[in-house]
């Protein structure tokens, strides 16, 4: 039984681990929270950062947190500091400073970093980004405002925000991905065609079907990259949108299990007593659909940070949620609700196209489950998206194409 106060640890200092800390404080007044990163700041909206690259929002505006919020509360944050080690057996973090924290309950909030480009001439090439911390983005804007030509180089939401950060600053850009249409794993074809044409709209050359076979450079910098398909595409600049790695590798040696990320249960528990896991890092058992899955938006790993916080302290609260994923998409919304897998053969799915605002179309593709709804992706007018979420948390059974059409043209 442990008689001292209560010792936490958190790894990652984003909105799920920062949670966390803050309602663990609530819950309990005399622990000790230590909350462990590798950045040196304290929590930013991480969501903000495109906005910022497109310089409609200052550096200030993306800050959420300052160190004098963490002193309030006692919740030492530790700045700078890579977690290299967990030791299960005897309850201690180890950081690469040699830094030794005993825990009664750790929570890994890690997150994840962005997978580098990988093809001869980009190693020792400076311009070569990607996109996730405060960091990438300063270093991207200083890069633009010398810059006349980009690629974004991608076909995840990364990619996208890259290319609409370039267009907006006036950059020569160009959109290059793998795939036959931007996010091949939620959209079809169709789907895919209207956001080319939004991109479009705003002067990005888009491109599918090709990948970058080498960066060519000079004096260091890119001047152009050669594709497999033989292109030329010149770029000062180079923005990748890869996907990312889940933050898992300090846990190697240890009996937690990792798949993708970190896997857990719905009260977002490892298979090892005391240890918990939330965020984007976590692979947690979603009952709406039952299964285990990971989930990289902003809301599910604040919602996680919450849970597991709760359940940390001795609750015992399962998280069940529709997360919502919404981004502007240049002059249009996206929404991606749920789960929303076009390659999943589980799922069903019916979609609708229909003229929207701004000359721009409506897209809406609903995704299915032995006859309910489990997701739902949007683009354009966002009108029904609550409607949506009800009815997946509802799980009401949409049997008859009469239903279903129902709830596609719901506003
Ligand atoms: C540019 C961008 C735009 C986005 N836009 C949207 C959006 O519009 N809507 C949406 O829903 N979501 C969006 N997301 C995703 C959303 O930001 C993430 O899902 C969310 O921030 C994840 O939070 P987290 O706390 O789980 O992890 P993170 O925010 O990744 O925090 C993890 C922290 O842990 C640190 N860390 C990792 N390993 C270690 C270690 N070994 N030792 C110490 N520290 C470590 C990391 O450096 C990081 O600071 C966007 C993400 C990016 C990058």
């Amino acid at each position: 039984m442990t008689t001292h106060e209560k010792r936490y640890v958190i790894i990652g200092n984003g909105i799920a681990g920062t949670t966390a800390a803050e309602t663990l404080r609530k819950l309990d007044p005399n622990c000790s929270i230590h909350l462990i990163t590798n950045e040196p700041y304290p929590l930013y909206n991480r969501v903000s950062l495109p906005r910022f690259l497109q310089g409609v929002l200052p550096e200030q505006k993306v800050m959420m947190r300052d160190f004098a919020w963490h002193e309030q509360r006692r919740i030492s944050l530790l700045t700078e500091t890579l977690v290299t080690e967990v030791n299960t057996d005897e309850r201690i973090v180890v950081t690469e400073r040699g830094q030794h924290f005993p825990y009664d309950a750790l929570l890994i909030a890690s997150g994840g970093w962005a997978k580098p480009l990988q093809v001869p001439g980009a190693a020792g090439t400076k311009h070569i980004y990607n996109f996730v911390t405060l960091d990438d983005t300063k270093t991207i804007i200083a890069r633009i405002l010398e810059s006349r030509t980009a690629l974004a180089y991608g076909g995840s939401f990364i990619s996208y925000e890259l290319c609409d950060g370039f267009a907006m600053r006036k950059l020569e850009t160009t959109w290059l991905m793998r795939g036959p249409y931007w996010l091949r794993n939620c959209l079809d074809p169709e789907g895919g065609e209207i956001v080319d044409a939004i991109a479009r709209r705003f002067g990005v050359n888009v491109i599918h079907g090709d990948e970058i076979a080498e960066v060519v450079a000079r004096d260091g910098v890119p001047a152009y990259v050669k594709t497999k398909q033989g292109r030329e595409i010149q770029a000062d600049i180079i923005g990748v949108g890869l996907g990312i790695t889940l933050n898992t590798a300090f846990l190697k040696g240890t009996p937690i299990e990792v798949r993708t990320g970190v896997v857990v249960n719905e009260y977002l528990e490892t298979n090892v007593p005391h240890v918990y896991a939330a965020g984007d890092v976590a692979e947690f058992y979603d009952p709406t659909i039952g299964r285990h899955h990971t989930m990289g938006t902003w809301d599910n790993a604040l919602a996680h940070g919450r849970i597991a916080a709760i359940n940390m302290a001795g609750g015992h609260e399962p998280y069940v949620d529709v997360p919502t994923y919404t981004s502007p998409l240049f002059d249009v919304n996206i929404a991606v609700i749920g789960t929303a897998e076009s390659n999943n053969p589980e799922l069903e799915s019916i979609s609708l196209r229909e003229p929207g605002e701004k000359g721009h179309e409506n897209y809406r593709k609903l995704f299915l489950r032995e006859n309910r709804l489990v997701g739902a992706i949007m683009i354009g007018s966002p009108k029904g998206r609550r409607k949506l979420v009800e009815l997946i948390k509802n799980q009401q059974l949409l049997a008859s194409p009469t239903e279903r059409e129902a709830v596609l043209a719901l506003k």
